[in-house]
């Protein structure tokens, strides 16, 4: 499925399958999960993608063929592809441990060709094992929406009550480490959208209210995953001083200016971007220990754009995956 120009539906096309060069793998494609991202892309809010180009950065798939070089992972594997894609590794960033703002990295997805096809090339350093017994269709929403989530989650630091906002597939699995953790989990939603409310609850949220709702009691933290700059102010109001405000998203829309003293008593606003190789090693390898499981709503491939339609209009309780399968 193929994105010719931003503001475009994608269209189902036939493609040659690439040949992996040195130090890439070939992998056919089981499972490429849906994230807000893609639709950022399609919707023309990132700017800079390669054109024509196939989206998707949660993919998980098998190899099928190695380049010259590549020791591991190894024709047979089922590996997971995410969004960094390739780093330069000599950058400022990279050489400290950074890589997640290298200057010149390259996004699975936006600048290398994802997953929402049937073979997808990849850097084999850039590619991680699927934690056995994970079902593909279940795996693919950890490679983005879990990753990133729990990324966010750290940078959230110690916060016993911690709040979210936007209850899609990131929060669904950032809930399940919440809980494991004995942290208070503070849900909050688009205003009147009961059907995200209720999936929190059901996922054992210790609070459940509208976006524009103050919490109970003061939080330690929040994350916002919705890309409405107008929650930061909101969040604001609503974390505790010393707290700390994440923006897990790509793109958000202007945040509306706010009174200094919402920020005043060592509140930190901060975003997070993109991962590292490490926080994937950390992650997949925590999700089998809880163990996480994700709620997905499975799209067959030539359907991805009735799923970013559902994504868009929040139709969806948790995460949107695409099958090969
Ligand atoms: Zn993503
Ligand atoms: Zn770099």
């Amino acid at each position: 499925m193929v994105l010719e120009r931003a503001r475009t539906p994608l269209a189902l096309s036939d493609l040659v399958v690439p040949a992996p060069g040195p130090g890439q793998v070939l992998l056919r494609v089981h499972a490429c999960g849906i994230c807000r991202t893609d639709l950022h892309i399609v919707d023309g809010e990132l700017t800079e993608p390669k054109l024509p180009l196939v989206l998707g950065h949660q993919i998980v798939g098998e190899v099928v063929a190695a380049g010259e070089g590549v020791a591991s992972p190894r024709v047979g594997d089922r590996v997971g592809v995410p969004w960094l894609g390739w780093t330069c590794g000599v950058c400022k960033f990279c050489r400290s441990g950074r890589e997640n703002l290298c200057d010149r990295a390259r996004f699975t997805g936006y600048d290398i060709d994802g997953g929402y096809a049937d073979y997808a090339i990849a850097d084999a350093r850039f590619c991680h094992p699927i934690p056995a017994g994970y079902p593909d269709l279940q795996a693919a929403p950890l490679l983005c929406a879990g990753l990133i989530g729990y990324r966010c989650l750290r940078m959230a630091g110690d916060a016993p009550r911690l709040g979210l906002y936007g209850f899609g597939s990131a929060a669904h699995i950032l809930i399940q480490v919440m809980r494991h953790r004995g942290q208070r989990v503070y849900a909050f939603t688009r205003p009147g959208d009961s059907g995200a409310q209720d999936f929190a609850r059901e996922l054992g949220a210790d609070w459940v209210g509208d976006s524009n709702a103050l919490p109970p009691e003061p939080l330690d933290a929040a994350i916002i995953f919705a890309p409405v700059g107008e929650l930061v102010p909101l969040a604001l109001r609503a974390v505790d001083k010393g707290g700390t405000i994440v923006c897990g998203g790509i793109h958000m829309s202007d945040i509306p200016s706010f009174p200094y003293s919402i920020l005043w008593g060592e509140r930190v606003l901060r975003s997070v971007a993109n991962l590292t190789r490490a926080d994937g090693v950390e992650f997949l390898g925590l999700a089998p220990t809880i163990p996480i499981e994700t709620h997905v709503t499975v799209y067959p491939l030539e359907k991805a754009n009735d799923a970013l339609d559902d994504l868009r209009e929040g139709r969806l309780r948790g995460s949107a995956v695409v099958s090969m399968l």
